[in-house]
């Protein structure tokens, strides 16, 4: 077993992402102090707990009309201050990279790192049309990530990936000649680079957002409300809210803030991400906490703006530069500079100033000097860090509240452990989870009524065709593996997720090392095994 300590409550005292500087919402309360009783208490305001609270209360084709459930949201810090408001700005959906390794270290799983891909492709699809259909503000560019490659053996490596991946339907990567390189990056010095689908945005606007809709239709939020505590209510605590209960309930939650006040309620999600095992210790070595650290640079000339995102190491590093007039490069990575790899690291009060000089060493080398960005560009310098919430699988834990037993807890439910790769999940995720809760405040006609508006089969054209890789795939997933990805059943209303984010009682009862000697995102230096 990995053992990793309690990753403790958010410091009250983060470094400051230039994402914040602007806060809508930074200490927003519906009222003085907690409602008594609330059906849903969502815990966590990124993109997760925002996705269930949207689409549980306002988003067109899920709220609920009937028997719309009362919901709290509850964050430690102002609004979206977790990863989502600290963090690189890019909506990368997999494509080739870590194809082959995904593929490989588990046996058989080829067709879930497919799955994986058009799930989070699918996921930036829909981001890109929630921007677009609601008008929001949030610099939005989808031109595309450009990975540079340093090394001819990683090089060759990546396009042994990119050929598997196409095999199973994931394409749509552009491989850059020299003279693409030249035109783009302005340089040629690198032994390759391959562009594939994604975007970049400034995420907290959306979240901001998402969360005034979704009080427009009936929120209640509560910033710097941290939960130290949930507990079943008392039958005092229960008869204490009885008015406010439909039927009558023999268990209920108790959740409790740190400042004393509590809310009686039926359903608990934990969207906490990083800080999951705060709350539910048996989680600590399943989602642990990875420190993130990012420099921005404001421009002081006019440098050559990028309208794609870029990536370097296989995403250890990653880049974008804002729309003008701000033009601010938003630069992270080198976590590698780290002897921990900063690994359950859950202070982002605080920079590391191994990664402070890396990250400023690689400003002024060849890639960025060639973009026009020059030491004197090194203006109005910020820096700031943020809490991954890593999975010891690289997926997220989806679905109702398992204990140490594996027995199901009735009436709470997770979100957790996106793994450094949020953007392109928590959205889809979110829908699911306020897919499952929603069913225990409809009636059976309710439910079967919301899934014939949609089409009741899955097949491997639909997917693709709403993950959209390619206008014209000249791969197709095989419809028949596609279908026992879909024979799970979960979810006959909506695609499914990837099975690999199903929280079940077998993920429950294993911790996974596979791989982990592989992968330079785990601390292959630091395991106590
Ligand atoms: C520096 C950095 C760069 C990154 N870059 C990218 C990127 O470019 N692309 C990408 O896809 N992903 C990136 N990520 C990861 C991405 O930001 C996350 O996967 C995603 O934001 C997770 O969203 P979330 O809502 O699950 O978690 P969070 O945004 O962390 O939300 C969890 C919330 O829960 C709150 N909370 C925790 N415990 C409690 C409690 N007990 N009581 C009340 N509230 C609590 C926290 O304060 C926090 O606001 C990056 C992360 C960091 C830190």
């Amino acid at each position: 077993m990995f053992s990793f300590k309690d990753p403790g409550l958010p410091s009250q005292n983060p470094t400051r992402s230039v994402w914040l500087d602007e806060n809508p919402l930074k200490s927003f309360k519906s009222s003085p102090s907690l409602p008594p009783f609330s059906d849903i208490v969502i815990i966590g305001s990124g993109f997760s707990g925002t996705s269930i609270a949207y689409h549980l209360l306002a988003h067109p084709k899920t709220k609920l009309n009937h028997n719309v459930p009362s919901v709290t949201m509850l964050e430690a810090r102002e609004a979206c201050g977790g990863a989502t408001g600290r963090n690189g700005g890019h909506i990368i959906p997999d494509n080739h990279r870590g194809f082959l390794l995904d593929s490989q270290v588990y046996p058989g799983r080829a067709m879930e790192a497919a799955a994986v891909r058009v799930f989070e492709q699918i996921g930036m699809n829909e981001i890109v049309q929630l921007v677009k259909s609601q008008n929001i503000n949030c610099e939005l560019r989808t031109a595309g990530n450009v990975e540079v490659y340093t090394d001819q053996k990683e090089y060759e490596e990546a396009l042994k990936s990119l050929e598997e991946a196409k095999k199973w339907g994931i394409t749509n990567q552009h491989i850059f000649t020299k003279e693409d390189m030249q035109k783009e990056l302005g340089t040629t010095e690198y032994v390759g680079a391959i562009k594939i689908p994604s975007g970049q945005t400034y995420p907290a606007r959306i979240i901001w957002h998402l969360i005034k809709k979704s009080i427009e239709n009936g929120l209640k939020f509560y910033t710097y409300t941290p939960v130290v505590n949930i507990r079943h209510a008392t039958p005092q605590e229960i008869a204490s809210v009885s008015s406010s209960l439909q039927k009558n309930h023999q268990q209920l939650w108790c959740v409790e803030s740190q400042s004393g006040e509590k809310i009686i309620t039926r359903d608990v999600i934990h969207a906490t991400n990083a800080y999951a095992s705060h709350l539910l210790p048996h989680f600590r070595s399943k989602v642990f906490p990875v420190r993130a650290q990012v420099i921005s640079t404001a421009a002081s000339n006019t440098p050559k703006l990028w309208p794609f995102g870029l990536s370097l190491r296989e995403g250890l590093e990653y880049a974008l530069r804002r729309d003008y007039p701000n033009g601010r490069m938003i630069y992270g990575g080198f976590r590698t500079a780290s002897e921990s790899l900063e690994v359950d690291n859950s202070n982002d009060a605080e920079v590391n100033p191994k990664l402070s000089k890396a990250l400023r060493e690689s400003l002024e080398s060849k890639v960025f000097m060639n973009m026009g960005l020059k030491e004197q560009t090194y203006y109005d310098v910020r820096e700031w860090t943020g809490i991954m919430g890593f999975s010891d699988d690289d997926a997220p834990y989806v679905g109702p509240l398992y204990n140490s037993n594996g027995e199901e807890v009735d009436g709470q439910w997770v979100l957790f452990g996106l793994s450094a790769h949020g953007m392109p999940r928590c959205f889809r995720c979110g829908r699911e989870v306020a897919r499952r809760v929603s069913e225990k405040y409809l009636s059976q006609q309710d439910i079967d009524s919301r899934k014939i508006t949609e089409p009741s089969t899955f097949d491997a054209s639909r997917l693709l065709s709403m993950a959209d890789f390619d206008s014209d795939p000249k791969y197709k997933i095989n419809p028949s593996t596609w279908a026992s990805i879909g024979s799970n059943n979960i979810d006959e209303w909506d695609y499914p997720l990837p099975k690999s984010f199903i929280i079940t009682p077998q993920r429950m009862s294993t911790t996974n090392t596979v791989g982990w000697d592989q992968r330079t995102i785990y601390p292959v230096l630091t395991p106590k095994l």
